[in-house]
């Protein structure tokens, strides 16, 4: 089973329970091997409700360094999940300066015609409008790969959180975004989170996984975890995907640099 998650938020974000510290107590506890935080990325001025303010990116890197001292067994990797937002590439470029970041995420929350698609006060847009939602978010998820401003890009359809998915097959929209990952080395993550959603499956679907696997792309497997009982939750059934899909390996990632570890053990008994 996958022994590392790679997508943790804190409370700095405004809608996350749990300190850093306290996620790698129960990271020890599930005998994890590595931990790494990627609260939402702030942003230069006030910009939404959900993610860290500027001026707390110094608590960030705190309380980082706070579980680091205190679990020294364990690796804590030090991350960013970042809006890819059109024509603000700037900005990433900028926090990228401004920490020793382990990596970034490259998420698409929001649509260019200016909305966070998986935020639940925006709920009714969604019903009817599947089919053109879907349209402009992988045509900007295609954009946040190609970006070369990210290590992994995080749960790659979103959109379908509420249950809203457009009719037919599905590829279609997954195919160009895989292809960007295929011509740029990118990694993406089966982000568990969509299990507790509406939509209830891991983000991506297994076709993306499926398709993902033969163009050779690499993979993680996180939770998204916004409290602590949620850590590695639901790791079992994702290494059972990954695996059926043909990965044998995952990415994790230091100082920028990605690694493969072996996804599950060849010898019975351990991991
Ligand atoms: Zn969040
Ligand atoms: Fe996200
Ligand atoms: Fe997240
Ligand atoms: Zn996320």
């Amino acid at each position: 089973m996958s022994r590392a998650d790679f997508h943790v938020h804190t409370p700095l974000c405004h809608h996350a329970s749990g300190w850093p510290v306290e996620f790698a107590r129960r990271a020890v506890e599930l005998g994890l091997e590595e931990l790494g935080f990627a609260d939402h990325n702030p942003m230069p001025a006030p910009f939404d409700d959900w993610r860290m303010d500027l001026a707390d990116l110094p608590r960030y890197l705190d309380a980082v360094a706070e579980a680091r001292a205190l679990f020294p067994q364990l690796p804590i990797r030090l991350g960013l999940e970042c809006d890819y937002l059109p024509g603000r590439e700037k900005w990433i470029e900028e926090l990228a300066g401004m920490a020793p970041w382990d990596f970034f995420i490259g998420s698409v929350h929001y649509l260019p015609e200016g909305w966070d698609v998986d935020n639940p006060k925006h709920l009714a847009r969604h019903s009817g409008n599947a089919e053109e939602i879907w349209q402009s978010y992988w045509l900007t998820y295609q954009r946040c790969i190609r970006s070369g401003l990210f290590d992994f890009v995080g749960h790659p359809d979103l959109p379908k959180k509420f249950g809203y998915r457009p009719d037919g097959d599905l590829r279609r929209f997954y195919e160009p975004s895989i292809q960007a990952l295929a011509d740029t080395g990118l990694a993406f993550e089966i982000n568990t989170a969509g299990l507790r959603k509406p939509c209830r499956e891991a983000y991506p679907a297994v076709p993306f996984l499926q398709l993902a696997r033969t163009a050779g792309v690499p993979v993680l497997i996180n939770s998204d975890a916004h409290a602590v009982d949620e850590l590695g939750s639901h790791f079992g059934d994702a290494t059972a995907l990954a695996l059926e899909a043909g990965y044998t390996e995952v990415a994790r990632f230091t100082q920028r640099q990605r690694r493969m570890v072996p996804l599950a053990p060849t010898a019975a008994g351990s991991a």
